[in-house]
């Protein structure tokens, strides 16, 4: 900072090599004021700094050749600074306080212009005049303050001192200004360390960026206050105006807050003025309906939006909204895609603190989904109710087919059979015609034993051959022309039809046809033919069985056990038709000796023709049975005493009369013995009745054989009666 006088004391080599306009140039480069005077108090030199912005009173002109004394009116200044520079003439160097500021004073040989005293500041000067910036700040209405660096000792800013603020800013820190002067910003507050605030007001000082952010500041009481900071550069240091917006921000705060808070409810959230301006459109209704805030806000909603009322109209919900303040509902409203979407609507007319309507909000949800299911449920439950019918006339027609199955298992006879299988399938197939055909056993022709609905004429017969079902013992279809038609077949052309081949173990049994304009599910002819085969079978078997045990395999004529079964109930019906009965008990003659003459085998030649002599000689309603060896019974029903004589006696005469072969060999004649009684009172039983042919019976072979004896004749043998 010493003039060049100190470099003469270095030695020469040493000394810089510096030309006085460098100098110069550096000299202009200090922040202090320095300026030179000579002997008679004239400005000789003066640095950039005393030239822009010289100290206050020290000299009455700048100008290099003035003088440097304040003006004669300030005397005592003059005085001060003649005393000053002429200590310095004088040789002495030091430091003189004049008014507020202090200087460095020394005194300098100039080759030229001989001892001068040179003036070095030692503070540097306000940039400002202080007074007007004073002014500024008191006139700002916001909390204002001036703040300087404040660096550690490698120039770092640490930190800003507050060197000035205004009123404000004491009213609003609740800080008075002897508290805020001076004090470091960090000190007060601490926080703008962490949140950003210190380093954009340092960023400030190194490089002039103004700031503008918010952060708060905290009261003494503690409560924190939002508050916006506007700082600018000022020297080594800023000026900042803290302005209060913890109110605005408060309530910018809390309309974010229901701002997100709309955004995360799905529902479209709508508010329109009365005029359905849209003043408030969600991120909802954005999703749902496609268009953005920005596209809708200040809109007026029927410019962009549609809604189709269903149950009521447009009209209809204004008024109820206008009267109750609120409407519910569900309508189809236009996505911006154009496609309408099913919605429920909530809208309620919004009134300020008087009930004036002010606006209208809705919120509106898309039941799309909800409609969707609704649907699947509605179709889920058609389907359901639809199966349940299906499943329903299913169990009517496997009850039906069960029905058929059980009458099949009662019937005795086969034109039972034909009755209930003709009734019961007009009932499982009603819109359809057809007819079983049953086989012939032991011949490949079916005859017809049942039909119905008359819409198809059916073959009174037919042969295998006819029908392909039969034929390939697989069910065979036609419909609508075509498919092979069988030969069988008189249906309408337009009709499909049906055959089913009724198999059990590999023979036929007969044939199922159905006819008709549809067929009935395959199930369903299935099952019928399966319950139709099975009975078929069955009944042939239930025939075979009766036979077998009825009949007498030798002859052909029916057993003992028959006869004991029905005599009774001939006996029965005589005495309540009030008829005769005739019961007649034959026996062969000296049927031993023809065995023993002819072999069995001859006897059991004679015996079967003995039993189609019977059959020549019998009526309709006549009975021959075989009662055991070679004793036969005949029942004769309405037959008198006086026919029973004569049919007898015939058939006894036709007996001895044929004659019989066996093995080409002609066997001797055969004769048979009698015995028969004539039922014409009520008291009879069936074993009585036997026991009186049998002893009839006996009578005729006690008489001498081949004749014929009435029961009712005995009384006149008495003495032979019981004898033997
Ligand atoms: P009659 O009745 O005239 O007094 O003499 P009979 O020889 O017929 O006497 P009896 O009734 O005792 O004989 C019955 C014989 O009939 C005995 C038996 O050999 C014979 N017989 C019984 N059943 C059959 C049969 O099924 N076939 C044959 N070939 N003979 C039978
Ligand atoms: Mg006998
Ligand atoms: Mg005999």
């Amino acid at each position: 900072m010493a003039p060049a006088t100190t470099s003469s004391d270095l030695p020469e080599s040493h000394r810089p090599r510096c030309d006085d306009a460098a100098l110069k140039a550096i000299f202009d480069q200090i922040p202090l004021c320095i300026w030179a005077v000579d002997r008679n108090y004239q400005l000789v030199y003066a640095n950039a700094t005393f030239r822009s912005r010289p100290p206050a009173g020290i000299a009455s002109s700048l100008h290099l050749g003035a003088s440097a004394l304040p003006p004669e009116s300030a005397a005592e200044r003059r005085a001060h600074w003649q005393d000053a520079y002429q200590r310095a003439f004088n040789g002495e160097a030091y430091t003189v306080t004049i008014g507020a500021d202090s200087y460095y004073v020394q005194p300098f040989q100039h080759p030229k212009l001989g001892t001068l005293a040179v003036v070095i500041t030692t503070t540097p000067p306000a940039s400002t005049d202080d007074s007007v910036l004073k002014a500024a700040v008191a006139a700002i209405p916001d909390p204002l303050g001036i703040y300087e660096a404040v660096r550690n000792l490698r120039g770092q800013i640490v930190d800003a001192r507050i060197t000035a603020v205004n009123a404000t800013m004491c009213s609003v820190t609740g800080y008075r200004r002897e508290q805020l002067l001076n004090q470091r910003l960090l000190d007060l507050f601490p926080h703008y360390l962490n949140d950003g605030t210190f380093a954009d007001l340092r960023r400030l000082i190194e490089t002039g960026v103004p700031v503008r952010r918010t952060t708060t500041i905290p009261k003494p009481s503690g409560e924190q206050r939002y508050v916006e900071v506007h700082a600018g550069k000022l020297n080594d240091g800023f000026v900042a105006i803290w302005r209060d917006i913890h109110h605005h921000y408060q309530l910018n705060h809390r309309i974010r807050q229901q701002a997100e808070l709309l955004d995360q409810i799905a529902d479209a959230v709508i508010a329109t003025d009365l005029n359905y301006v849209v003043v408030s459109w969600n991120r909802g209704a954005e999703q749902i309906y496609g268009w953005t805030e920005e596209e809708v806000i200040g809109k007026r909603l029927e410019i962009f939006f549609e809604t189709r009322f269903s149950d009521t109209t447009s009209d209809e919900a204004s008024a109820i909204l206008r009267e109750t303040g609120h409407w519910e509902g569900e309508v189809e409203q236009r996505r911006r895609d154009g496609k309408y979407i099913p919605i429920h609507s909530i809208v309620v007319l919004i009134r300020d603190e008087q009930g004036t309507p002010t606006g209208i909000v809705a919120v509106n949800r898309d039941i799309s989904e909800r409609r969707h299911f609704e649907m699947l449920l509605m179709k889920t439950n058609q389907r359901l109710e639809e199966a349940m019918i299906e499943a329903r006339r299913q169990a009517a027609e496997i009850l039906m087919v069960n029905e058929l199955h059980d009458l099949l298992q009662v019937c005795q006879t086969t034109n039972e059979a034909a009755e209930v299988i003709a009734f019961s399938l007009q009932r499982i197939f009603p819109r359809q015609s057809g007819y079983l055909m049953v086989r012939q056993p032991g011949t490949a022709n079916l005859n017809l034993l049942a039909a119905w609905s008359a819409t198809t004429t059916a073959p009174t017969s037919m042969s295998i051959d006819q029908c392909w079902a039969l034929r390939r013992g697989l069910i065979h279809r036609t419909c609508a022309g075509e498919g092979m038609r069988c030969a069988h077949i008189r249906a309408d052309p337009d009709d499909c039809t049906c055959c089913v081949p009724l198999v059990v173990q590999g023979e036929i049994y007969g044939l199922l046809h159905i006819a008709g304009t549809e067929l009935p599910r395959s199930e369903l002819i299935v099952m019928t033919g399966d319950t139709l085969k099975l009975a078929l079978s069955n009944l042939e078997l239930r025939a075979t069985l009766r036979e077998q045990a009825i009949i007498d395999s030798l002859t052909g004529l029916y057993n003992r056990r028959y006869l004991e079964s029905s005599l009774p109930r001939e006996l029965h019906r005589a005495q309540r038709e009030q008829t005769p009965l005739t019961v007649a008990m034959i026996d062969i003659d000296h049927f031993k000796q023809f065995n023993d003459q002819y072999g069995h085998d001859a006897g059991d030649t004679l015996l079967r023709e003995l039993a189609i002599i019977f059959r020549e000689h019998l009526r309709q309603s006549d009975l021959a049975c075989r009662y055991g060896g070679e004793e036969f019974v005949l029942i004769l029903p309405g037959v008198n005493r006086a026919t029973a004589q004569t049919r007898l006696q015939l058939l006894r005469e036709t007996v001895q009369r044929r004659q019989i072969s066996f093995a080409g060999r002609l066997l001797g004649p055969v004769t048979i013995s009698i015995g028969f009684v004539v039922c014409e009172s009520n008291d009879q039983n069936a074993h009585l009745i036997i026991q009186h042919a049998d002893t009839a019976l006996y009578a005729a072979k006690h008489s001498g054989r081949n004749q014929v004896v009435d029961f009712a004749d005995l009384h006149l043998l008495p003495s032979d009666e019981g004898n033997e």
